[in-house]
């Protein structure tokens, strides 16, 4: 599978220092930073900061390296805000949209990490 990269998305533009964010943690393959746009009261995005357009490209395409430390980091920023459960946090979801089903908006991938309220169901039913 061919995946063509932009590199002048606006999550590498902020990788290259180009555009400010607000830090929560960083790696050396990772970096997690507030989302623009929270829509819950805990709204993280965590991204490589290696060139992969979604998850399955990074999947296929990363280091098990660069995977590792991407897993690591995204549950330490749970850790990090409060929410892990059993940490006294009560709890979180995370997604990642692909393509155009997955109306993804930005094309680096990211993981959103949601939580500080009950989300409601995952997807509305549609049946
Ligand atoms: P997607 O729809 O691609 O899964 O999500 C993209 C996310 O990136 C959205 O939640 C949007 O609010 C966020 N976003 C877009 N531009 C910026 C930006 O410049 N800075 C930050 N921190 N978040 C952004």
């Amino acid at each position: 599978m061919a995946y063509t990269y932009d590199p002048q998305n606006i999550f590498a533009r902020i990788l290259r220092g180009e555009i400010p964010n607000n830090t929560v943690l960083e790696t050396e393959h990772t970096l997690a930073f507030h989302d623009i746009g929270p829509q819950a009261p805990i709204h993280v995005l965590v991204i490589p900061k290696g060139a992969y357009v979604n998850f399955d490209h990074f999947a296929t395409g990363a280091s098990a390296e660069e995977i590792a430390d991407f897993t690591r980091a995204a549950a330490e920023v749970c850790r990090i805000v409060g929410a892990t459960p059993g940490e006294g946090g009560g709890g979180y979801r995370t997604i990642s949209n692909a393509g155009e089903a997955g109306v993804q908006e930005v094309p680096h991938y990211h993981l959103h990490i949601l939580g500080g309220r009950v989300l409601g169901r995952m997807l509305q039913r549609i049946d």
